[in-house]
């Protein structure tokens, strides 16, 4: 089948060998892709800054399919149905998936770590292959796909699978409350949507920050926001104590995580490289510019060499700081129904529509932040 097939930093190419994957456990299924994303998270491991990324994986976390084939465990899905595969891989039954903490889960694979499994991330995150492909193969079948809603557009669809979800956790996890500032660092397709959802919490301001002017002018009208663009200013920090009577925001959330792409960095090889991005810059920003005794929200990701927390900050503002991956399975219910009710309107930021034969240069283009870019969506033949 045609795959996504990962060659090392800065590499990929479309496989046309790949092998179509098989049912390996009772509770698998094999998903037929109709639609697929690349994600800012992708980027982490096309910059190969996650760990155990192995030369000949398929990446791919944000998809949607039809079922082709289930295992004699699953009960819920049935062939022909058409499904929107949460980028998390749960069990359904850990005590973290109990608790509904799907991004967290303990069983997904024996080669796990803590952080549970989630779909063509590296071997850190189970090393399951991704949905940027033909076929994917999906486990515990029965816990997290969900079959699409009659009427909804699959372009929407799949973009529940993530960004949605996630954007939304951003916000829920700010603890936003009505009227509220908001600052968000990053205007990707999950700030974008971190501002967009914030709305839905009662905040009562929402700022974005960003350098890329497109990503800017583009939220600006999608989110209903205010806009900024860091080059401009001499400092954020004071740009934002200006634009909130010296206090801080109420709420600050980074969007942003390990950016290698070139944003606040000036090269994007060797040292400085690695400097930079490791400095997270972004969170501290959030920490430095949020009040003290506020909320500091981390929904970007920070792959583990770059784990430089600003602690000393945190802990004299008294700042109360929250992170996690996505749960998706949770959040579905409730955005689904925003997005039927037209409160949402996922497929308004996907920019690009390419063949899955172009995957290479849809990576370039999204990664590059060519061509006026927000989110890249994958057509598989067929
Ligand atoms: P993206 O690369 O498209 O967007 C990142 C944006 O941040 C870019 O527009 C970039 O210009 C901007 N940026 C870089 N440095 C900045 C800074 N110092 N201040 C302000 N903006 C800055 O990525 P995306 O798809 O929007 O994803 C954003 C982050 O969210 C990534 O780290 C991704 O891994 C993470 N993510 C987390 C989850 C989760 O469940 N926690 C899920 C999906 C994505
Ligand atoms: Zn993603
Ligand atoms: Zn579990």
């Amino acid at each position: 089948m045609l795959a996504m097939n990962y060659r090392g930093p800065f590499r990929i190419r479309a496989d046309r060998d790949k092998p179509v994957p098989q049912i390996e456990h009772p509770y698998d299924a094999i998903v037929r892709v109709t639609r697929s994303l690349i994600c800012g998270s992708d980027l982490h491991l096309y910059h190969g800054m996650v760990p155990d990324t192995r030369v000949g994986m398929t990446f791919g976390h944000e998809f949607t399919g039809v079922v082709e084939e289930v295992g004699s465990g699953v009960q819920k899905l049935k062939v022909g149905d058409r499904v929107l595969v949460p980028f998390n891989i749960a069990c359904g039954t850990c005590p973290f998936c109990k608790q509904e903490l799907y991004g967290n889960c303990h069983e997904s694979n024996p080669e796990a770590t803590a952080v549970g499994g989630f779909f063509g991330y590296a071997h850190i995150a189970g090393g399951y292959d991704g949905g940027q492909a033909e076929y994917v193969r999906v486990p515990f079948a029965d816990v997290s796909p969900t079959v699409i809603p009659e009427g909804m557009d699959i372009e929407d669809a799949v973009l529940l699978t993530d960004v949605v979800p996630t954007g939304y956790q951003a916000a829920e996890m700010g603890g936003i409350r009505k009227g509220d500032t908001v600052v968000v660092f990053g205007a990707g397709p999950v700030g974008i949507m971190a501002a967009r959802c914030a709305w839905l919490f009662g905040a009562g301001r929402v700022i974005v920050i960003d350098h890329l002017d497109y990503r800017l002018e583009f939220v600006k009208n999608y989110a209903y926001c205010e806009a900024y663009n860091f080059k401009e200013m001499d400092d954020p920090v004071v740009f934002l104590k200006k634009q909130t009577d010296w206090f801080g925001a109420d709420v600050c959330i980074d969007a942003v995580g390990c950016d290698a792409s070139g944003s606040a960095l000036q090269t994007i090889t060797g040292k400085k490289l690695l400097l930079q991005a490791g400095s997270a810059t972004a969170l501290h920003w959030a920490v430095n510019s949020v009040k003290k005794g506020g909320i500091v929200s981390v929904i970007g990701v920070y792959g583990p060499p770059f784990n430089m927390v600003p602690m000393g900050s945190i802990m004299n503002k008294g700042i109360t700081l929250r992170t996690n991956q996505a749960s998706v399975k949770r959040l579905l219910p409730k955005l689904i129904d925003h997005v039927m009710s037209g409160r949402l309107n996922p497929k308004g930021i996907i920019t690009h529509r390419l063949p899955l034969e172009e995957i290479s240069d849809a990576y370039h283009i999204f990664s590059a932040k060519r061509d006026n870019c927000i989110k890249p969506l994958l057509i598989p033949p067929r």
